[in-house]
């Protein structure tokens, strides 16, 4: 008997007391994230996703294309329609780029993310400081949520830039970030530095060694957490789940993205358990899975996100079971195009 089976029966026979939830609650409802602006009709998104259906997926974060269109289709195979949006990475957002630039973030060089984009062409990141950015996106985030064909809100890129990229990147970025380099240190902008010196008395700016200085850490992350928590009173607001694709851990997405994800107030988090762009093995997606499963309230389930392009069917069935294992309460997979049978065979013998 697995671990989650044995906590299963415990619940059942009424023996809860100090085991969490999470381990014991139904079977596993795994997920997929779903690119929604390929050119389909309603019937060929229909026969993707009730072959999703038939191996144990339950439901789809939707981004792009056609919303009534997808919502239908995945709500007429059985599935729920979880709308998938990115929130402070805003390359997709022509009206903000044009009305306010000054809404981008800027780094400890001085250089606006909008202007000159770190890492990749599409790395423009709104500031979460501003009262502005927060009224802009609580009100996209509360007309999406309000919105009937909707059943939940996915948020994504919901953190500040990569200050440190994951260490299987760094050669691909030819990069060693063995310590927080300035133009890739967010965010430095005249309301970001403004607020931190009425609350500290320093000009960011100033500080001698700002990766060491825990108040300035601490104010990125708040600034984030803040914003969450405005998102979700507006989903919550709509009687709506709202939940968001995150950094692996807790631990690392505060000091690689400035996410401080355990804090927010979401009703699942999904962290982003891609193993090999940490250089790590299958193995590892249970340890990040157990951090974050202890680091969020017991009635927060985690799924874990998994990147198919590095698993093998062979090794999305052990990646599953090592999730579950660790207190999982299901997978996310990123995402449907890349799920060959074979995968979706692992995933229905890997089970919940
Ligand atoms: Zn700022």
């Amino acid at each position: 008997m697995r671990r989650r089976d044995f906590l299963g029966a415990l619940a059942s026979a009424g023996a809860l007391a100090g085991v969490r939830p999470h381990a014991s609650g139904p079977a596993a409802r795994h997920w997929a994230w779903v690119h929604g602006g390929s050119q389909r009709t309603v019937d060929e998104w229909r026969r993707r996703f009730v072959r999703l259906r038939g191996a144990g997926i339950g439901g789809v974060h939707v981004g792009g294309g056609d919303l009534e269109l997808l919502s239908n289709a995945a709500r007429e195979e059985g599935l729920t329609f979880s709308r998938w949006i990115w929130v402070l990475n805003r390359n997709g957002d022509s009206w903000v780029k044009a009305n306010h630039p000054e809404w981008f973030t800027v780094s400890r060089r001085g250089e606006s993310s909008l202007e000159k984009p770190p890492y990749v062409g599409y790395y423009n990141w709104l500031c979460p400081t501003r009262p502005e950015v927060r009224e802009y996106l609580s009100r996209e985030v509360a007309d999406l949520a309000m919105n009937p064909a909707v059943d939940e809100v996915h948020l994504d890129y919901v953190r500040h830039c990569d200050v440190i990229l994951p260490v299987g990147l760094w050669e691909k970025y030819g990069l060693v970030q063995d310590h927080e380099l300035p133009e890739f240190d967010f965010c430095y902008c005249d309301v970001c530095r403004a607020a931190f010196r009425q609350q500290s008395g320093v000009d960011p700016r100033e500080l001698p060694d700002p990766e060491s200085d825990l108040a300035w850490r601490k104010f990125r992350w708040d600034g984030v957490t803040g914003l969450v928590k405005e998102l979700a009173r507006g989903v919550k607001g709509a009687g709506k789940p709202i939940t968001a694709a995150v950094f692996p851990t807790p631990a690392l997405a505060r000091k690689l993205v400035r996410q401080a994800w355990d804090e927010w107030p979401l009703d699942a988090a999904f962290p982003m358990t891609y193993h090999a762009f940490y250089k790590e093995g299958i193995p590892w997606i249970g340890e990040a899975i157990r951090e974050g499963v202890a680091a969020v309230p017991v009635s927060v389930p985690i799924f874990a996100g998994l990147y198919l392009p590095d698993l093998a069917p062979a090794d999305l069935g052990r990646a599953v079971r090592a999730a579950l294992d660790a207190g999982a309460a299901g997978v996310s997979l990123f995402e449907m195009d890349g799920l060959t049978d074979a995968h979706l065979a692992a995933l229905g013998s890997a089970g919940g």
